[in-house]
């Protein structure tokens, strides 16, 4: 009795296929100089005090007096309250309405455990493909929105229950404005959905009228889930810690069900990533961190003012690590994907692998360094002069 919904995951557009071919492509020309400027991963160590954070942590499991065992299932108080201090003072909040997970990845599709099965959910269209086959693995009637010039989704003019905005976006490196968001909180209000706000790009954001936290805005309490992750800003991607924001304003019992549940189905995460997030907290940490976002940002920066005077016309990139880039000569994303890796050595992700809309762009990113994206826009310059 296997779940047949799973099969929805094996599509032909996956992130998984574009990871082997270039993986062929690489044991077929050992000695091909490949650089890859499609990485959603990070490129930069943990930071010091937050690694000394977890190196103590690794003691305080060493002595019986310090030993923390069971019992997290939200997280350490310690972390709930300094995100609450740090990340959300003055908007109302209070820590029974924050979690600590092990990820948004997990977190962003565990949530649909909170909703009944029946629940519509709503995403767009090129979009995180993990919203999508979280959807599936849980067995949720699923719709695509329309979306924009811009590639954001459009406000549906029928009722959906659940909707993920993601935002800053990924793949589209574009994110909503206080004005947009407040029309999606309108939606939401009128029609008692509830949005999933992914918002682990935050630190990410520098554009005035993007927010931070979608609380910012008005009537936000009353219907988003706001979901962040350590995953990029502070290199967390395996450590594994998250948080995110179930307000008792959607619905009053919402908090004690959710409570049962996390302790029924989450131990928790690891207590030296909590540390570890702690620390990330103190001045230091702040201005170590910022620093590592801003060479981030100063690589895609780069990339997307490069690739703009070569005629590649783009969308994002500066409130987030990506760039949408549209394909030249209606190549398909495909098509792009096996121009770069094989003309260029340069690998990009296809933009279908994030929906169909994606089919003439490619997504890039400035998670690398910069050194190897100067070495590809050089690539692609020479190349590009002389066809
Ligand atoms: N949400 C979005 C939009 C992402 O791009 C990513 C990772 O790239 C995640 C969530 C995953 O975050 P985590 O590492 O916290 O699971």
């Amino acid at each position: 009795m296997l779940n047949r919904s799973l099969l929805n995951i094996e599509k032909e557009n996956t992130f998984s296929k574009s990871t082997r071919l270039v993986k062929e492509y690489k044991l077929a020309h050992p000695d091909a100089d490949v650089i890859s400027l499609g990485i959603g991963d990070v490129s930069m160590p943990i930071i010091e005090p937050v690694r000394n954070a977890m190196k103590k942590a690794v003691d305080d499991l060493g002595s019986m007096d310090t030993f923390k065992g069971y019992g997290l299932y939200f997280g350490l108080e310690e972390l709930r309250q300094t995100i609450l201090d740090n990340e959300y003072k003055g908007l109302g909040l209070s820590i029974d309405e924050i979690y600590i997970g092990d990820g948004t990845k997990s977190d962003s599709t565990n949530i649909l455990e909170l909703f009944d099965k029946d629940s519509k959910v709503l995403i767009g269209n090129p979009i995180y493909p993990i919203y999508e086959n979280g959807a599936y693995a849980y067995q949720r009637e699923l719709h695509f929105g329309e979306v924009d010039e811009e590639f954001k989704l459009k406000i549906p003019k029928e009722k959906y229950d659940i909707i993920y905005l993601c935002s800053p976006a990924n793949p589209i490196g574009n994110a909503l404005t206080r004005e947009e968001l407040k029309e999606w909180i309108d939606y939401a209000n009128k029609n008692k959905s509830v949005i999933i706000f992914d918002n682990v790009y935050k630190s990410f954001v520098e554009s005035d009228n993007v927010p931070l936290t979608a609380y910012e805005v008005e009537g936000a309490k009353k219907c988003i889930i706001e979901m962040r992750s350590f995953s990029k800003d502070l290199s967390f991607s395996s450590s594994r810690c998250s948080y995110y924001v179930i307000p008792n304003e959607i619905d009053e019992d919402i908090n004690y069900y959710w409570k049962e549940r996390t302790t029924n189905r989450f131990n928790g995460t690891s207590y030296v990533s909590q540390k570890g997030a702690i620390a990330a907290f103190s001045d230091e940490s702040k201005k170590l961190i910022k620093e590592n976002i801003k060479k981030y940002k100063d690589n895609i920066k780069y990339l997307r003012e490069e690739l703009n005077k070569l005629g590649y016309s783009t969308i994002g990139g500066y409130d987030s690590p990506y760039l949408w880039v549209k394909t030249k000569n209606n190549m398909t994303s495909w098509e792009a994907f096996d121009y770069f890796l094989t003309k260029l050595n340069i690998v990009v992700v296809p933009g279908e692998v994030f929906g169909s809309n994606g089919k003439y762009n490619f997504r890039i990113s400035g998670l690398g360094s910069i050194e190897n994206s100067k070495r590809a826009i050089e690539r692609i310059k020479k190349y590009e002069e002389n066809i």
